[in-house]
């Protein structure tokens, strides 16, 4: 007689809307087992029973098979005695209880579903709204949890006859996919003129010939809107980025597929991986001369933004146009991207003179995620559709429930529980009145999907930040207050799973330090609970404070003084130069820096790059696009040892300047200049690591988006023996910060 053994399994995870319980079911049934699965607000919870040797493979294959789409954090197995199931069934959700079960983030369109768009037998032939338990909508479409239909924006589609039976049949891939549907039952498209009103003909097919004749569409995607032109149509394109009135940021471009993208890029194995991930996010890649792209793309850029399609809405169109189109949040100037239908045709009327629409409603607005490549691995630069909400596990629980505020641009906030990060999707800025809307609905909603109670509330030091202000009118929890930098490094940390202590390097915008001025190029002691700042770059004016950002030829004034009067940035900027030296000099209107920003933007100006800028951090990036990454040469800072180590960065100002000056050439001048960055940085950690003892650096903030600058840096320290910590899950600047402040807080707070 063979031994019966029974089981209860707990799997925790993303392990909803991903086709476990299927997998379950014909796991166990190909083994010949009995029990029953279902989903739970912990997670899918499953009893199984029969032959010892069936069981214990089952156990194995649970963890080993599981579906790709599928994260489990953990297995829990009680055994008991058999309860004499017959079958192997799958049983209802159950909603009570404490919400638990984790919301996966977007999935990209898979394989089978893409062939059932192709078929022309099937009953979803060109059907724009494919789905099944392996992909589709998820987040963007969820109001609350267990992840089930009625509590998605699908909830007034009843489903048909034949799509309800596929629901129903576990062996079918559409079994309990909450958006499945067909044309019969499903939502459907429409194609509206710019008042709004209905266009005749296919919708697709109308679409494709609007964008071919020039005309700017905007597109209704899975988070939001966003505005179609054909890539390589030069008016169009030019239109758009006008009305938009986006003046150089670069727009993304989709392509139907990786040969597509090779007609544009440089697209090499790891950068085909990352774009065809399942998040699908935009990848910045290095264009092919001659790309047939229109020169309002991407404006004083090398790179480009690529992403693959993902909703079979993109498929279609981009089938139906067969070339490469721009793809860009449907906004104007910096304003968060639109997602509902008639907010849309109003706020976008100006922009677009069509509007692709259905009526599948958006429940939550995801930007599109955006990653860059580097030699040693990527940088995410934006973290958002097909991450969030996606949680991020932390190296040891938070005692309390934690609510991270985040920063003031390009803001993101976090909430935690035990050991799980939940890290919102990239918000924007929140001195727009919509953002801060969605930052404090946004805050609600993910309370309501993972049931967290924030006890302690982290914020930033400076008062000013929106985000702050919301933290402090909070009421009846604990603050916590965590320095900028502080924040930045223990974002590194915790994307890392780390601790500390390190050596944490914080290259960064200007930002809110402990002694009144304005940190930035910081070398601090941290680990999560504590930080000691033990050197930094040296103190500069920024004339004209928020002025000077807008305008980094001021900052080249502020390093250069009276030096160089010859040169060509002091002649642009003749009229308004004396005035500013001024400034420098009475320190009126001039607040002191330590922080690498207004370095980088310095030398843009320098160099005639860029005097004024039109998007936070452009002068820098196209200051890092110019360089010539081939040029071994480098300028040489003095530093000083004192209380606190001092990186005088203004040598490497006054040695670019000379090159000028000789008529080196611009390419040359930047590489070396990245090049001296990178050494100041690795002397400074190697005096840093004979006082400290400590042999791990950790790197960090917004200047570190600088692929090339990363690359040197992290190039050199390793040849100087460290280990370095990167970021490769949040982004190293301000979109990370809510994630460093969480786990701040947390560690204060089991230090307590
Ligand atoms: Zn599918
Ligand atoms: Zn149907």
């Amino acid at each position: 007689m063979t031994v019966r053994k029974r089981v209860d399994v707990r799997v925790e995870g993303v392990v909803q809307g991903v086709g476990f319980r299927p997998f379950v079911y014909s796991l166990a049934s190909r083994l010949g087992l009995a029990g029953r699965v279902r989903n739970d607000v912990e997670g899918v919870f499953i009893e199984v029973e029969g032959a010892l040797a069936g069981v214990e493979e089952f156990l194995t294959a649970l963890e080993r098979d599981a579906p790709a789409l599928s994260e489990i954090e953990s297995v829990t197995v009680v055994s008991g005695a058999p309860a004499g199931h017959r079958g192997f069934t799958i049983t209802a959700g159950d909603p009570a209880g404490p919400r638990r079960a984790l919301v996966p983030a977007d999935l990209a369109t898979c394989d089978d579903c893409l062939r059932e768009l192709a078929d022309p037998a099937g009953r979803r032939h060109r059907y724009p709204f494919v789905a099944c338990a392996n992909c589709g909508p998820r987040f963007t479409v969820v109001r609350g949890v267990p992840f089930d239909r009625l509590l998605t924006t699908m909830a007034g589609f009843a489903m048909c006859a034949d799509c309800s039976a596929e629901y129903h049949d576990p062996g079918d891939r559409h079994f309990r996919a909450e958006p499945t549907c067909c044309p019969a039952c499903g939502p459907s498209l429409r194609l509206l003129d710019a008042r709004g009103a209905d266009l005749c003909g296919d919708p697709i097919a109308a679409c494709a010939s609007l964008l071919r004749a020039g005309r700017v569409v905007a597109v209704k995607g899975l988070g939001g809107f966003h505005l179609a032109v054909p890539a390589a149509h030069q008016e169009a394109a030019a239109a758009l980025r006008a009305r938009k009135h986006r003046a150089e940021k670069p727009f993304a471009v989709m392509v139907a597929d990786l040969d597509q993208a090779r007609r544009l890029c440089a697209v090499d194995g790891q950068a085909a991986e990352l774009l065809t991930g399942r998040a699908r996010p935009v990848v910045l890649l290095p264009r092919l001369p001659g790309a047939p792209v229109a020169d309002a793309v991407a404006p004083g850029r090398r790179d480009l933004g690529l992403m693959l399609p993902y909703t079979p809405l993109h498929h279609l169109l981009l089938r139906e146009l067969a070339e490469p189109m721009v793809l860009t949040g449907g906004n104007v100037c910096d304003e968060p991207i639109a997602h509902e239908d008639a907010d849309a045709v109003t706020r976008l009327g100006g922009i677009a003179d069509a509007f692709l629409v259905h009526d599948r409603a958006i429940h939550v607005r995801a930007d599109d995620s955006v990653l860059r490549p580097w030699s040693g691995g990527h940088t995410v630069l934006r973290r958002a559709r097909g991450h969030a909400p996606e949680p991020l596990t932390l190296r040891r629980p938070a005692p309390r429930p934690v609510l991270a505020c985040g920063a003031e641009l390009g803001s993101t906030f976090c909430l935690v529980r035990g050991r799980r990060a939940f890290l919102s999707q990239h918000l924007g800025d929140l001195d727009d009145q919509e953002t801060l809307r969605s930052f404090v609905e946004g805050i609600d909603h993910f309370c309501g999907l993972f049931d967290i109670r924030p006890e302690v509330v982290a914020h930033d030091l400076d008062p000013g930040y929106l985000s702050t202000r919301h933290a402090l009118e909070l009421t009846g929890v604990e603050l916590v207050g965590v320095q900028h930098h502080h924040a930045h490094i223990a974002s590194c940390l915790a994307d890392n799973g780390e601790t500390g202590p390190v050596i944490g390097v914080a290259l960064d915008g200007p930002a809110h330090g402990l002694d009144g001025t304005l940190w930035g190029g910081e070398f601090l002691r941290a680990d999560l609970a504590s930080c000691t700042r033990l050197g930094h770059l040296a103190l500069v004016p920024m004339p004209g404070g928020a002025a000077a950002v807008r305008q980094p030829w001021r900052m080249a004034a502020a390093y250069l003084r009276d030096e160089h009067p010859g040169l060509d940035v002091v002649r642009r900027n003749a009229a308004h130069w004396p005035d500013v030296l001024a400034r420098t000099r009475t320190g009126v209107g001039a607040p002191m820096t330590s922080s690498a920003g207004p370095l980088f933007d310095a030398v843009s100006a320098l160099l005639g790059i860029r005097d004024t800028v039109t998007y936070e951090g452009q002068a820098a990036a196209e200051l890092e696009q110019r360089a010539d990454p081939a040029e071994t040469g480098s300028y040489a800072a003095t530093i000083t040892e004192g209380d606190l180590l001092v990186v005088h960065a203004a040598d490497l100002v006054r040695a670019a300047a000379a090159d000028v000056a000789a008529g080196i050439d611009p390419g040359t001048i930047a590489g070396r200049f990245h090049n001296g960055v990178a050494d100041a940085v690795v002397r400074c950690c190697v005096m840093l690591r004979d006082g400290t003892g400590l042999n791990t650096t950790a790197l960090s903030g917004a200047v570190l988006q600088n692929a090339l600058l990363l690359e040197r840096t992290v190039e050199r320290l390793r040849a100087a023996g460290f280990r370095v910590l990167t970021h490769t899950r949040v982004p190293p600047g301000d979109g990370g910060l809510s994630l460093g402040q969480a786990a701040v807080a947390a560690a204060r707070d089991r230090s307590t």
